[in-house]
């Protein structure tokens, strides 16, 4: 009882917009990308230029002649890494807390804090 202070939390996605991340498997490893938008409940991010995937519009008023357009498709956060601002490498994160009680992110290579 009480060995541990750290609390154990559900997978969640760590990710958040705008973070620079990398895909680590599938057919776009090796590919980086900001993140445009998390997906929490899916446990999915989308990210720019990545797991790009073609749909095929009409010939509209608004849209114009129509065509092929490329558009970025959600991939599942355990597929990608986030890259860390303060060591630039690919990482896994921990959570710590702040001095002043805040959540904060950690890179487990360099232990700098990611967020501010
Ligand atoms: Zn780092």
């Amino acid at each position: 009882m009480g060995k541990y202070k750290k609390v154990v939390e559900p997978v969640r996605v760590r990710l958040k917009k705008n973070d620079l991340v990398e895909v680590t498997t599938g057919k776009e490893q090796g590919k980086t990308g900001k993140v445009l938008k998390v997906f929490r409940e899916k446990n999915q991010v989308l990210i720019e230029k990545v797991n790009m995937i073609k749909r095929h519009t009409r010939p509209s008023p608004t849209s114009g002649q129509g065509g092929i357009v490329e558009k970025e498709a959600p991939m599942f956060v355990c597929k990608v890494k986030l890259i860390c601002p303060k060591c630039a490498t690919g990482t896994r994160i921990s959570m710590t807390q702040t001095g002043e009680g805040k959540k904060a992110r950690v890179c487990l290579k360099c232990k700098e804090l990611i967020d501010g």
